[in-house]
């Protein structure tokens, strides 16, 4: 089956964070009653005004287009693209067909230590149309289907990349640097689970060597990154399996189905004709190179840039400043607490390690967890003292995880101060030595992993609140006498 490559483009639609919609002042605003954020506008009532440009989300469309190191048109418009669906009561759907406001970028991603350029063709403005919710679940079981027209006429940027994509792990690698970036310019939230940004995939495959494009599907229903890479792997695989078959691939629209894990079709797309054309001059967009340049130096510090930075600022390595980068919260949290606490690769460490286990133990977003900069400082500062162990550290981390105390009231309410105080040690540890003549006679004759047991019971002893180093030289000390 190594004898075809696969051929993947995505289209990305993302929605901006505007207060209010593209052509109306109704609110952008998520989870409010279904119909209660409408107008005549973005119902498109007969007879209603089309409505003024917000400016806002020419603003954004252009960071987020600069960001993404696109040329940025100075004379653009919107065209109307026909078509019927009842989330669409216009009958239309005003985008920007003919002439993108961003064009000709790219981003790059790391996929197994390999860099590789992603191109991406085009950035354009368009409206969002209502949501429908199908009562009994799916389209096809649904008896009747609601209609919610809060989200019609909400600003999108829809991302098309070039088809330059060869596998699952490298679309999911694409998205999550898209991601990262429009959450870093701050044009979206971002958030696949509110619908915030969505991704459909164009699959398709060829013969390797061959540079003609097969006929290609579009896959649809994909609620997560991870979702992404599985449809693409698994509609790879079907189309590799049809065309040894002899089958015909058709151009045709499929569903991820999350459950049973396939794409499944849901219509056949072999020739849409949305029938565009401009829409009126009104909708024209002109834009001076100086307001473009404005636009442009307010784009912070992006991910790859911050990521050079923690290497080569804080030598952190490639890999750990590459996973804190992925996320603004992550970054933020990493430069927070290293403001605090100064030691680089440990915050790294804690961050990489128990922050994102407990995350993906628990499914949850970094926007859930209560771990704050100045308490994991604080968590760093008492183990570093030797008040707790790295081992009680974790346990304590898990609660301000959870509850969001500051570590020196979890340490006081569990008892989980760590005995490092060699006095009160010293007698204890005279104890153990008395009662256990065996093992100190076998670490005396050479036997010098019979420390072990020794350290045991001192920790036995303190209910595991000795610290274990200093139990070992103080044992090692008294043995030698
Ligand atoms: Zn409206």
């Amino acid at each position: 089956m190594s004898n075809y490559e696969a051929v993947i483009g995505l289209e990305v639609h993302v929605e901006l964070k505007t207060k209010t919609k593209l052509f109306c002042g109704c609110s952008t605003e998520f989870g409010k009653e279904p119909n209660t954020q409408v107008c005549a506008v973005c119902l498109g009532l007969p007879g209603s005004p089309s409505g003024v440009l917000n400016k806002k989300v020419v603003e954004l469309a252009v960071k987020a287009g600069l960001a993404l190191n696109c040329e940025i048109g100075t004379h653009t418009w919107f065209d109307r693209k026909n078509y019927y669906y009842p989330d669409l009561p216009k009958g239309f759907q005003i985008s920007q067909v003919f002439r993108p406001i961003a064009s000709k970028g790219y981003l790059d991603i790391e996929v197994n230590g390999q860099s590789k350029r992603i191109n991406i063709t085009r950035a354009h403005i368009e409206e969002d149309p209502g949501k429908l919710a199908h009562a009994g679940g799916s389209i096809t079981a649904a008896h009747y289907s609601c209609v919610d027209y809060n989200r019609s006429g909400m600003p999108l940027i829809e991302i098309v990349s070039e088809p330059e994509l060869r596998s699952g792990e490298e679309a999911k690698a694409y998205l999550e640097k898209l991601k990262a970036i429009l959450e870093y310019t701050g044009v979206s939230d971002v958030k696949m689970e509110q619908g915030s940004l969505r991704c459909d995939a164009n699959v398709s495959i060829r013969p390797v060597g061959t540079t003609a494009l097969g006929t290609r599907t579009e896959i649809k229903n994909m609620n997560s990154f991870r979702a992404v890479q599985r449809a693409i792997e698994y509609e790879i695989q079907r189309q590799m399996d049809a065309v040894e078959d002899g089958e015909r691939i058709i151009q045709e629209t499929r569903g991820w189905d999350e459950n049973k894990g396939i794409t499944v079709s849901m219509r056949n797309k072999e020739n849409p004709d949305y029938r565009c054309f401009i829409e009126h001059e009104a909708t024209a967009i002109e834009l001076t190179q100086e307001w473009i340049q404005e636009v442009g130096a307010t784009i912070p510090e992006l991910p790859d840039d911050r990521q050079k930075r923690l290497v080569l600022e804080h030598g952190l390595p490639e890999y750990d400043a590459g996973v804190i980068t992925s996320s603004l919260a992550l970054a933020e949290l990493f430069d927070e607490t290293l403001a605090r606490h100064p030691d680089a690769k440990t915050i790294s460490n804690w961050i990489m390690g128990e922050l994102l286990r407990l995350l993906n133990a628990r499914n949850m977003d970094i926007s859930e967890s209560k771990i704050t900069a100045a308490g994991l400082a604080s968590l760093l500062k008492l183990i570093e003292k030797g008040s707790i162990s790295n081992k009680m550290g974790k346990e304590v981390f898990e609660v301000m995880f959870e509850k969001g105390q500051t570590p020196e009231q979890i340490v006081k309410e569990k008892g989980l101060s760590q005995i490092s105080d060699e006095g009160q040690l010293a007698q204890i540890i005279d104890e153990v030595i008395t009662n256990n003549p065996k093992s100190v006679e076998d670490y005396q004759a050479g036997k010098k992993q019979a420390i072990g047991f020794l350290v045991g019971q001192v920790m036995k002893a303190t209910k595991g609140q000795a610290n274990p180093g200093v139990v070992n030289t103080l044992l090692r000390e008294k043995m030698s006498k």
